[in-house]
C-alpha cells in the first residue's frame, strides 16, 4: 500500500496541469506547514525564530523544470535578492538551489552563467550555496558543474542520493574537490536501472557514504529524518574522534520537530532546510510520497479556512 502510495505521488509530482492549479489556489492543502511563505520576506521572521532557537537554516526559492530563459533570470534575480536580504537582516542561513530553475534544461553555458552570478554574490557575504541534486538524468550535468564551480569557488556544495548505483563512484570522484556533502536517500521517481528498488539497500549505502566521505575528512550534511542514521552518524564520529564542526545534521522544515531540538540540546549542529515561493507543488507532492502520515496534515490544510 505504501509503494503505490508513493509511486501515485510521485506520478503527480510531475504534473504540470495540477502543478499551474496548485500555483493559482495558493499554499492549501497543508503546504504552509512545510514551507516558510510566499516570498522571502514573509519567511525572515521564521528564519530568525530557527536561529534562536539554534537552528542553522537552507532556504530554497522552489522551482524547478524551467524552460525559457526569462524564468531562469527571473530566478536568478530572486536568489540574489534573498541573498542581499540574508546579509543585511543578518540571517544565519544557506542557500540550496535546483540547477533546473536556472537554465540547466536549456543550456550549460546559460546555467554555469547564472550559478557564477549567485556564487559571488554570496561569497561576498560568506554564504554557501548547495546544488540540490535532481533526478538521475541530470545528476551527470549537475556534478560536472558542481566541478567546474568548485574550482573556482569554496562556497559552494552538492548533494548525494544513495539509492542511485553510481553514488559511490561519485564519492570516489568528488574526493579531489574536497567537497562538502549533502547525503540524502533520494526522493524521486526512478528505475531498477539506476537505482536500488529495496529500501534496505537505499539506507545501507546511506550509511557506507556517510563513512566514506566522514572518513575522507570532507565536510558531511547528513540529510535525513531517520534515527537510524542519525545514530549511526554520531556513532562513528565518537568512534572516530570527529569533532562536532566536521558534520551536520540537515532536516526539511515541518518534519521531526522533536528529533531535530533533541539534537540541538546535545550539541549538534542541526540545519533545517525552509523552501519558499509559489512554486510549492512539486516539493509538496514528493514530501507526501516519502511519508503517507503527511496526508493528514495536507487534508487538515483542504478542509481549514
Ligand atoms: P525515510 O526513509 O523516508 O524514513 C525513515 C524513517 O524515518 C521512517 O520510517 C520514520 O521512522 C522516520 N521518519 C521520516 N520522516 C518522518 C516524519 N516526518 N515524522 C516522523 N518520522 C519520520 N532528495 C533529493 O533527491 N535531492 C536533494 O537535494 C534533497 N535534499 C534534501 C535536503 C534535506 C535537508 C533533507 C532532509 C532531505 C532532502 N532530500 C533530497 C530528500 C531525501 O532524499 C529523502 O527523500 C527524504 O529525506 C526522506 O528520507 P529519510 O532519510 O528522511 O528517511
Amino acid at each position: 500500500m505504501e509503494v503505490i502510495s508513493k509511486r501515485f505521488f510521485l506520478y503527480l509530482s510531475y504534473n504540470k496541469a495540477l502543478d499551474r492549479m496548485a500555483k493559482r489556489w495558493g499554499s492549501k492543502f497543508g503546504a504552509n506547514k512545510i514551507i516558510g511563505g510566499q516570498t522571502f520576506s514573509q519567511a525572515i521572521p521564521l528564519i530568525t525564530q530557527l536561529n534562536q532557537e539554534g537552528f542553522q537554516v537552507t532556504v530554497d526559492h522552489l522551482g524547478e523544470f524551467v524552460d525559457s530563459v526569462d524564468d531562469a533570470r527571473e530566478h536568478v534575480r530572486e536568489c540574489i535578492e534573498s541573498i542581499k536580504a540574508i546579509a543585511y537582516h543578518q540571517l544565519d542561513t544557506e542557500m540550496s538551489v535546483k540547477l533546473t530553475s536556472l537554465g540547466l534544461d536549456i543550456s550549460r553555458d546559460l546555467v554555469l552563467e547564472h550559478m557564477e552570478l549567485i556564487l559571488s554574490k554570496a561569497k561576498e557575504y560568506g554564504i554557501t550555496v548547495t546544488l540540490d541534486m535532481e533526478d538521475s538524468s541530470r545528476c551527470p550535468a549537475i556534478l560536472d558543474i558542481y566541478k567546474t564551480l568548485r574550482q573556482k569557488y569554496e562556497n559552494v556544495g552538492t548533494v548525494i542520493q544513495s539509492y542511485l548505483y553510481r553514488s559511490d563512484q561519485d564519492v570516489d570522484d568528488l574526493k579531489q574537490f574536497s567537497p562538502y556533502l549533502r547525503l540524502v536517500k533520494g526522493a524521486y521517481k526512478e528505475s531498477g536501472k539506476v537505482a536500488f528498488p529495496e529500501k534496505q539497500k537505499v539506507d545501507e549505502n546511506l550509511k557506507h557514504l556517510i563513512k566514506k566521505q566522514l572518513l575522507n575528512g570532507h565536510y558531511t550534511a547528513v540529510a535525513s529524518h531517520d534515527e537510524a542514521m542519525i545514530d549511526y552518524t554520531i556513532g562513528l564520529v565518537k568512534e572516530h574522534n570527529i569533532p562536532n564542526d566536521r558534520f551536520e545534521f540537515q532536516m526539511l522544515y515541518g518534519m521531526r520537530n522533536q528529533l531535530q531540538s533533541d539534537l540541538v540540546k546535545k550539541g549538534y549542529t542541526v540545519r533545517i532546510y525552509l523552501p519558499y515561493g509559489e512554486d510549492w507543488y512539486g516539493y509538496f507532492m514528493r514530501r507526501l510520497a516519502e511519508r503517507p502520515a503527511n496526508i493528514a496534515f495536507a487534508l487538515k490544510g483542504i478542509f481549514s479556512k
